[in-house]
């Protein structure tokens, strides 16, 4: 729902201003329609929904996987694809209904980068979305269920968009999501890591690596040849050490390695990720790595097997370096990392 239009809209008819307020908290809380929004008068719904569109995003098409993890591709006013997932975990995290919600988010249609490996660096790049794109996505998977966890990890880069995202970081607490559990990923844009160190929000950071020196990264992302690795790692250490300051608990950053068989794979440059991310004398434990299993996405890449991963997570943390394997969510219908393109979703997608 683009907010400001709200307001606009609301204010043009003089409407006491805790109406939009009103709208917002049953937006927030998953309310499908205006038509659920009892406390405002009927006629007043009525004319909301001619004025405001319930949300910027038309919903193109939707897919379940069997793992439970929900796809959806989106379309924008002026028809900018793009898409977003709802990742579904079992366990107990005191909720009913199960475990973490978690939903990945684009912050923008395409992506201007060009990562060798990423679905999205293959397609056209369109336009930055507004705060309110990015919030109806939230707010889609809102309307199906309870949400508590948020990752910049969809389409686009968000430090390209940073104003944006971070507008949007300040509504999610409402709908269920709060700071510490939002997390912003990126390939290593320093201006924006460094205005993630600045804002108030305790964010969470997420940085994508994939190389322990430089010239393999650039070949792998491009970017590093702007950012490289050495000037990217001191943001991250920066980062970290400024969200240590007054009363708040440090914020680990968390750093992302897609393991490509034969290209990133190898124990020695486990080693050299170690010493990158903890040199001798470091006990600062500024960084958790998340190994990636690698999702076809037709490149010239494949991906590690599972035995050179183990050995890769049993590198790092012999060298001390905290470390998950990520498990891989949605992979059936394109949903998981770097397999969020628009011509993916184009093809006929199961009914959910
Ligand atoms: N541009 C930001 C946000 C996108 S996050 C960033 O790069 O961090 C998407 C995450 O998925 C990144 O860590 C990215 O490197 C990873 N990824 C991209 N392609 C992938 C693939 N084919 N398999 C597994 N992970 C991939």
């Amino acid at each position: 729902m683009d907010l400001q239009l709200l307001r606009e809209t609301l204010a043009a008819w003089d409407e006491p201003a805790f109406r939009a307020k009103q709208v917002w908290r049953w937006a927030a809380a998953g309310a499908p329609s205006y038509e659920e929004m009892t406390d405002l008068p009927a006629a007043l719904r009525e004319r909301l929904a001619r004025k405001v569109p319930f949300s910027c995003l038309r919903l193109e098409r939707e897919a379940k996987a069997r793992d439970g993890t929900v796809k959806a591709l989106f379309a924008t006013a002026d028809s900018r694809p793009l898409e977003a997932v709802m990742m579904r975990y079992r366990g107990h995290a005191g909720r009913t209904g199960g475990g973490r919600r978690s939903v990945c988010l684009s912050s923008q249609s395409g992506c201007p980068l060009t990562c060798r490996f990423c679905a999205t660096g293959a397609m056209r790049f369109a336009r930055n979305l507004t705060s309110s794109e990015i919030l109806d996505q939230a707010l889609h998977f809102r309307r199906i269920e309870e949400i508590d966890h948020c990752v910049f990890m969809g389409m686009g880069e968000p430090m390209l968009n940073l104003d944006a995202v971070l507008a949007a970081c300040e509504r999610l607490p409402a709908i269920g999501i709060t700071h510490r559990r939002t997390t912003i990923s990126t390939v290593g844009w320093i201006p924006g890591i460094e205005a993630l160190a600045a804002c108030d929000m305790p964010l969470r950071l997420a940085l994508s690596l994939h190389a322990p020196e430089d010239a393999l990264r650039s070949e792998l992302m491009p970017v590093n040849e702007r950012y490289p690795l050495a000037e990217v790692i001191d943001a991250a250490r920066a980062f970290y050490a400024h969200t240590g300051s007054g009363t708040s608990k440090r914020r680990r950053v968390f750093v992302e390695y897609v393991m490509l068989a034969g290209v990133n794979d190898r124990y020695e440059q486990a080693l050299a990720l170690a010493r990158l991310l903890a040199p001798e004398g470091d006990s600062s434990g500024a960084f958790k790595v998340n190994l990636i299993p690698y999702n076809p996405t037709g490149s010239e890449f494949r991906g590690s097997g599972r035995a050179s991963i183990e050995a890769f997570r049993a590198a790092l943390a012999g060298a001390g370096v905290p470390v998950t394997v990520r498990l891989t969510r949605g992979r059936d219908i394109d949903a998981a990392c770097g397999q969020l393109a628009a011509s993916a979703a184009g093809a006929p997608a199961p009914a959910v």
